[in-house]
């Protein structure tokens, strides 16, 4: 099954489809992570990748369009994929829809995750992650088992440069403009299903589940 997760920042998506992955084992594939893998390198899209992503704005349509469709090129999409962030942009949206129909394939769920501005707020501020396997913890509510070391892969977690809460703002409102209209789009093909993600981890996890698990339900 080709999912994707939709949403705002800080509304679970990463979380739930990490978890996703593990249960259904379809890759995992966030456009963020692809993006800060590009940033270590030292070259001058990683350089233009930062510049963007540490403004809050969205890296252009035709840059993000290839490297997504480039991983979903790889052996491993092909009997399906959690897309994470992406689309973000009716373009993206485009692309990506015309791309898996060339090879036969379609998107057949949207997992949108949402929760109140204020919780969103607060989860990106006690965010923290790991920026060598992208292990997502909370400060709070989720921390590591030991202090600043990720469970995963030992390396040491971090906050996000882009997680600051004055380009949270920015963030915000490039999703509200650009990204909300696709809900619309994808609740008119009938298949999108709408999630919680303001509820208790359990509740948001068995919603989740039962779209992922059962689409005959939806
Ligand atoms: P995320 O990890 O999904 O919150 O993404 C972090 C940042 O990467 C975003 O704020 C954007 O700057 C950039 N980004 C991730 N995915 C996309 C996308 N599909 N289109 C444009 N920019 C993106």
């Amino acid at each position: 099954m080709n999912i994707i997760m939709l949403g705002p920042p800080g509304a679970g998506k990463g979380t739930q489809a990490k978890r996703l992955e593990a249960e259904i084992h379809y890759p995992h594939i966030a456009s963020g992570d692809l993006l800060r893998d590009i940033r270590k390198e030292d070259s001058p899209l990683a350089r233009q990748v930062q510049g963007y992503m540490d403004r809050g704005d969205y890296v252009p349509d035709d840059l993000m369009i290839k490297i997504v469709l480039d991983r979903l090129d790889q052996p491993d999409t092909q009997n399906g994929f959690i897309l994470d962030g992406f689309p973000r942009t009716a373009a993206q949206a485009e692309a990506l829809q015309a791309e898996l129909a060339k090879e036969g394939r379609q998107v057949e769920l949207v997992l949108y995750v949402t929760a109140p501005r204020d919780v969103l707020v607060q989860r990106i501020g006690s965010r923290i992650s790991c920026p060598n396997c992208h292990a997502i913890y909370n400060a709070y509510t989720k921390p590591p088992r030991v202090d600043s070391i990720c469970d995963v892969c030992g390396h040491i977690v971090e906050r996000r440069t882009d997680e600051d809460l004055n380009v949270l703002a920015t963030r915000l409102e490039a999703y509200a403009r650009q990204t909300q209209p696709l809900v619309d789009h994808f609740r008119e093909k009938g298949i999108l299903v709408q999630i919680d993600g303001s509820l208790p981890m359990d509740e948001v996890e068995a919603q989740v589940d039962a779209a992922a698990g059962m689409p005959e339900l939806r």
